[in-house]
């Protein structure tokens, strides 16, 4: 049995306006696996942004518990890459370490390997106008991983990138997440990015959200996403999801 680095009991979000109250979260349980890449697909506003807000603590939760296995250290990675145009990729790469004034020699050290490693060396001292959109989402990773997470959480990493260089990532963001041996939890509404790259994929109801149904990917010859996406058994996970989210359009 593979270890829990988080679970997530009961939990239940009520957002308060000045005139009406929105159930946006309804007794959800999720246990997360340590080193797995968990996907999240369920229909928009169901309540996936809210439950990634209240795992990284920005967003208050209701009720209900939010248990970490003693590593509780998140990384969070936004749709948008948030890349700062007037810093150099290394220095872009840094501001979560300058932020918690961990930018040591061996630290910055870390961060120029990773760059190194994951095909942005020449790009260092560049400016993110320079540098395609798929890059600049592995330096947005980068700059998630500089400050050591213990889980990645990623809300709809790649919506804004244009179709090739979705595919192109997704098998980058799986490779630097497996190296460097990372939990990752995904929230997409590309069913095939899910099916092609998490090891579960969890397909929520709408609004309130709770689990409609729990998907444990396997493939025979499990390989990187662009290759699991022509696998045999890919379209029988990706029918039964398509129609988990069809009953709801
Ligand atoms: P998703 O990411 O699945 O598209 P969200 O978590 O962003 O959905 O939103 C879930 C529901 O909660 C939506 O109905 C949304 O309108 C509502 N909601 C989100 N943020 C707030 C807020 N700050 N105040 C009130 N309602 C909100
Ligand atoms: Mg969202």
């Amino acid at each position: 049995m593979q270890e829990n680095i988080l679970k997530i009991q009961n939990l239940t979000k009520i957002y308060h306006d000045k005139s009406s109250e929105t159930l946006a979260i309804s007794n959800l349980n999720i246990d997360v696996r340590d080193k797995e890449i968990l996907a999240i697909v369920g229909p928009s506003g169901c309540g996936k942004s809210t439950l990634l807000g209240i795992l990284t603590g920005i967003i208050p939760k209701s009720s209900g518990k939010i248990i970490f296995n003693g590593r509780k250290k998140i990384g969070y990675m936004l749709q948008t890459d948030c890349l700062m145009p007037w810093r150099t990729i290394l220095e872009n790469a840094l501001i979560g370490l300058e932020i918690n004034k961990k930018k040591t020699k061996e630290n910055i050290k870390k961060v120029n390997d990773l760059l190194d490693k994951y095909g942005l060396h020449d790009f260092k001292n560049k400016y993110p106008n320079s540098l395609s959109g798929g890059m600049r989402q592995r330096v947005a990773l980068i700059r998630t991983l500089a400050t050591n997470p213990d889980i990645l959480l990623l809300d709809e990493p790649y919506s804004a990138l244009d179709y090739q260089t979705r595919l192109a990532l997704s098998d980058d963001l799986y490779k630097i997440i497996k190296d460097e041996g990372k939990t990752a939890i995904m929230i997409t509404h590309d069913i095939a990015e899910a099916v092609s790259m998490a090891s579960r994929v969890i397909v929520l109801t709408k609004r309130p959200c709770q689990i409609k149904n729990v998907y444990e990917i396997k493939f025979e010859n499990s390989a990187l996403p662009t290759e699991n996406r022509k696998a045999k058994e890919f379209n029988h996970y990706y029918d039964m999801i398509w129609r988990d989210l069809d009953v709801h359009l």
